[in-house]
């Protein structure tokens, strides 16, 4: 049995071989190409909401930090009191709409920048902020066609201006969100185009410096121009983008996914393997078994359709994903009971990206990340 060094860190209890590796130095990379990417003006908000993408946020917050990150972004207060419990000197950023109102004094106990998305919502922040004798800072969210949460520009103008003065009140930054940045060029900048108009009347109502942002990660890439005073990038941070990147740019993938061979057996032709008979052994095969299913965020979408490596070859999923499980055929390809497999990452030359799940699945390469299960332990490659 050839159990890998990684289980056995310090700290973890793990006895089923099945881990997460996350490189802290990739993300670090990745951080710093954007910062050469967008030069020395513009500030970098690092998304780690949903536990950083599935990579565990706690891991790589320090790192983001480290690396020059001016903000943390995350999507509920739950996920604000992970990164804060870390003690980094940076600010932490609810993108999310604050609901219920009354969690506003939540939010300023943990002195966290909330997203402001209404009038109503911007005078609860400015009361409690009183109470406290505090100025709350906050981001006004605005909406320039993604429709999801936002005031619109007209409304954001009115809000700006009431703002002026009001006593709890630190308006830092104000902010919206593209919709279709890898898909439609002139939609994005019609919504650049919006949103560069409240700038200029922010400028001129009171509000010299105030932080606009806009950008996504594919936003950041195709529409230079939207860089504005910062970006939000989430999925290049973790090596990844849905559209080209700009050409001397290079990301690196953080997450690689392993497990081990926990089973093996030789089958005959036409022997049938996993629930409902999906696939049948068309030769003599060998076939493993892998500690992975459903429930650790193998979509059953990629039953009969997906691969994993094993000794450096691309080894087909065979039959249905099941809960805890999954079948592997391994004919021709040196594997026994304890041999590594890698679902995401490198096995020498060969690679498997999150992408190929995502196009297996018929899904996006986010969704395959957020949806590798909390049973899965995630192990920090390298410290800090
Ligand atoms: C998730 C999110 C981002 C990051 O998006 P990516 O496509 O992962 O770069 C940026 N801004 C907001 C408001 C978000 O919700």
């Amino acid at each position: 049995m050839n159990l890998n060094p990684p289980l056995f860190k310090e700290g973890l209890s793990i006895f089923r071989p099945t881990w997460v590796e996350v490189s802290g130095s990739a993300f670090s990379s990745n951080l710093q190409s954007i910062r050469t990417f967008l030069g020395p003006r513009v500030k970098i908000l690092a998304v780690l909401k949903a536990n950083a993408y599935g990579h565990d946020a706690s891991l790589l917050a320090p790192w983001a930090v480290k690396s020059g990150a001016s903000f943390i972004g995350v999507s509920s207060i739950e996920e604000g009191l992970a990164i804060k419990k870390l003690n980094l000197e940076v600010p932490i950023i609810i993108l999310g709409g604050i609901y219920p109102l009354k969690n506003f004094d939540v939010v300023l106990d943990n002195q966290f920048i909330p997203t402001v998305a209404s009038l109503e919502s911007a005078k609860v922040l400015n009361d409690a902020a009183q109470k406290r004798k505090q100025k709350a800072a906050f981001h006004l969210k605005v909406d320039t066609g993604m429709n999801r949460i936002g005031v619109s520009v007209e409304e954001a103008k009115k809000i700006l201006t009431w703002c002026v003065g009001q006593p709890g009140l630190d308006l830092q930054g104000v902010y919206s969100h593209l919709s279709s940045a890898d898909s439609d060029i002139e939609f994005t900048k019609k919504q650049l185009k919006e949103f560069q108009a409240l700038k200029d009347f922010s400028k001129e109502h009171g509000y010299p410096s105030l932080i606009f942002h806009l950008s996504n990660s594919a936003g950041m890439w195709a529409c230079p121009e939207a860089h504005l005073d910062m970006v939000r990038p989430g999925l290049s941070l973790y090596g990844y983008s849905l559209g080209p990147i700009s050409g001397k740019v290079k990301l690196l993938p953080v997450l690689s996914w392993h497990t081990q061979i926990v089973f093996i057996k030789k089958v005959r032709p036409g022997t049938p393997i996993s629930y409902g008979q999906t696939f049948k052994t068309k030769k003599e095969s060998v076939i493993a078994t892998l500690p992975v299913g459903y429930a650790d965020g193998v979509p059953r979408r990629v039953s009969n359709t997906g691969f994993v490596l094993v000794s450096g070859q691309k080894c087909p999923i065979v039959g249905r994903v099941t809960m805890d499980q999954i079948m592997i055929d391994v004919t021709g390809v040196s594997a026994e009971v304890g041999t590594n497999v890698v679902l995401i990452g490198k096995q020498g030359q060969v690679e498997i990206t999150v992408n190929d799940w995502a196009s297996w699945a018929e899904t996006i390469s986010y969704e395959i990340f957020c949806g590798i299960s909390h049973r899965v332990p995630r192990i920090l490659k390298e410290n800090l």
